[in-house]
């Protein structure tokens, strides 16, 4: 009998498996139908030997520290941070915007106090901010927003900006300095073997076995679990009974280059050309050498493996119902980017697990304490009986 069954080996599943292993000595058996561990983020090595992260480029970082040393627990990390560039107007400028994008764009030469005064003349007044058109176009204006995000975001979600909830660009800033990093986290870094190798150390404990190629369904009827902890989509374990979430997909089209550098920064995003929404160099992120380079296109789908939960109003109130579900099922945990329908990074989703074990291993010592106090008692009851007993045949009442 395992005391968990998890389904998915991504960051959710396989973070959690290994605290239950480890820390609580419970016997795990965590499952998943790829036909590899670590979800998402799986990278390998492919037919030329150069590591790919084969769902598209993962770049780590948290402004957590108690999730970065944890992390660290299972990987050395080599520095990284993380560059983008936009194709817009025939040139390559700094994304997100920030004063080197306006200036090469606009040919001009302002300064970071200029550049601010520039994007309050071009906002737009937007009473209510609600989608994410309302997002950027009272940020930087109307023009910019046709330049990088109108077109990249129909893209992206089949959808127009001022469809989608604000919280799709808002994750995007606008600079007036010229720090070009996409991301601003305290620790920006990346496994220094790859994800793969950190998802075999997170769970080579011995209390945890591993079972792929297999769909839950296959098995739930068959091996004996005490709980259960879910990853997947969480409307597909209800059988879709209030009807799908809606989720966005990606096909990526990897290919490798007979020459050693391709693109000049890890990633070119093409807003207005191409059915592919961006490229993406892998050597940039793991800083391997060699004589040849791999990329991989992005091209976004409607139908496919669930990539994307789709930020829209109806679509969070169709979640809320199958959460009243999940909260109505005992024995039943539902974390993860999929199972709480939510656009999580991996740091959040570490996060995520982390704060669900804390609550089993505060349950567990709870149980423990109760059972030590009533252990006592017993104690106590045997030797007052026994006290009684002696009384009583010593003829005293
Ligand atoms: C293209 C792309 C780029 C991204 N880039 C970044 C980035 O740069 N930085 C960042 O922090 N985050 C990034 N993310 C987000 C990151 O992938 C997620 O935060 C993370 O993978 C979530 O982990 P998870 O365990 O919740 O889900 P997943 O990694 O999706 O794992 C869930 C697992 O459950 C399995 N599963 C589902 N249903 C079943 C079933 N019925 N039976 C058995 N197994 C099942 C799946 O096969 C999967 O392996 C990106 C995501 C995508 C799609």
């Amino acid at each position: 009998m395992f005391d968990y069954l998890i389904i998915g080996a991504g960051f959710a599943g396989s973070v959690l498996a290994e605290r239950l292993a480890s820390q609580l000595n419970k016997k795990v058996l965590i499952i998943d139908k790829r036909n590899h561990i670590a979800g998402n983020a799986f990278d390998h090595y492919n037919e030329e030997g150069i590591l790919v992260h084969k769902y598209g480029p993962h770049i780590f970082h948290t402004n957590s520290r108690d999730v970065f040393d944890y992390l660290s627990n299972f990987t050395e990390w080599r520095p990284y941070e993380h560059r983008v560039l936009a194709s817009v107007d025939g040139q390559l400028v700094p994304m997100p915007i920030n004063l080197d994008t306006i200036n090469k764009l606009y040919g001009l030469n302002l300064t970071a106090f200029e550049v601010e005064g520039f994007f309050q003349s071009v906002a737009e007044q937007v009473p209510e901010v609600r989608t994410s058109e309302d997002v950027v176009v009272s940020r930087v204006g109307r023009e910019l927003y046709e330049k990088f995000f109108r077109n990249y975001t129909r893209k992206q979600w089949g959808m127009d900006p001022s469809e989608l909830d604000k919280s799709v660009t808002s994750r995007v800033p606008v600079r007036s300095n010229r720090d070009d990093r996409y991301f601003t986290d305290t620790f920006q870094a990346m496994p220094k073997h790859g994800y793969t190798a950190m998802f075999e150390k997170l769970l080579s404990h011995p209390n945890i076995k591993i079972m792929l190629n297999t769909d839950y369904h296959e098995i739930v009827d068959v091996i004996p679990f005490r709980k259960m902890i879910f990853t997947g989509p969480v409307d597909e374990y209800f059988d879709f009974c209030y009807g799908k979430l809606p989720y966005r997909s990606l096909e990526f089209r990897h290919q490798t280059l007979e020459q050693e550098v391709h693109l000049p920064t890890a990633v070119v995003n093409f807003p207005n050309e191409h059915a592919y929404t961006r490229v993406t160099e892998f050597k940039y992120l793991t800083g391997q050498q060699h004589p040849k380079t791999s990329i991989v296109y992005e091209y976004p789908q409607a139908e496919g493996d669930p990539y994307y939960p789709v930020p829209k109003a109806e679509n969070a109130a169709l979640y809320r119902k199958y959460k009243k579900l999940a909260d109505e099922t005992p024995g039943v945990y539902f974390v993860g980017r999929l199972a709480t329908y939510k656009y999580y990074n991996m740091d959040q989703v570490v996060a995520q697990a982390l704060t669900l074990f804390k609550r089993f291993e505060d349950e567990s010592r709870q149980k423990a304490e109760l059972e030590r106090v009533a252990l006592n008692v017993n104690k106590k009851v045997r030797v007052l009986n026994g006290t009684k007993e002696s009384t009583s045949k010593n003829g005293k009442h």
